[in-house]
């Protein structure tokens, strides 16, 4: 169904910590269905083309960098009012400022390295699901 899927990213410093396991555990436990999940690398010209719409913020640069210093695992995610229940769990951008429980709370350190990607709306959430997997209507099982 339209408007119910998020797409996220494991960042490569959780991925690397090893805390993908405790990750999803915790998206399942909160209601998500994983409709598509893959661990990857991005390269620069990848990182630069998924975060284009950062372009102009000063932290582009270091943003691209470090998506592309190590693996990440990208998941589509489907739940009821999935874009607005899954930013709720991972918490507010800067890991310091989220919430108690949450996901960036628990597995970020600072801004850069917040653990998690969460889309921000339902069109992002369909524009960044088609740019990691290419298969139409799999959302669909
Ligand atoms: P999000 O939607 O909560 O992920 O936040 P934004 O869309 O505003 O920013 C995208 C990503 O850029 C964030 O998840 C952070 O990893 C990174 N970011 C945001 N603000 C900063 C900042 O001030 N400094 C650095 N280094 N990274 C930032
Ligand atoms: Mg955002």
């Amino acid at each position: 169904m339209a408007g119910d899927i998020t797409l996220t990213m494991i960042k490569p410093y959780a991925v690397t910590k090893n805390y993908t396991g405790d990750i999803i555990t915790q998206i399942n436990k909160a209601g998500f269905k994983i409709k598509a999940l893959k661990m990857t690398w991005l390269s620069p010209l990848q990182a630069e083309q998924f975060y284009a719409v950062h372009k102009d913020r000063p932290f582009y640069g270091a943003l691209v960098q470090y998506m592309a210093s190590g693996p990440i695992v990208a998941m589509v995610l489907q739940k009821e009012n999935a874009v607005a229940d899954f930013r709720k769990l991972i918490g507010a951008t800067d890991p310091a400022e989220a919430a108690e429980g949450t996901i960036r709370k628990q597995f970020g350190t600072d801004k850069q390295r917040n653990a998690v990607h969460g889309s921000d709306s339902d069109e992002n959430a369909i524009i960044e699901s088609n740019f990691h997997f290419a298969i139409k209507d799999q959302y669909a099982y």
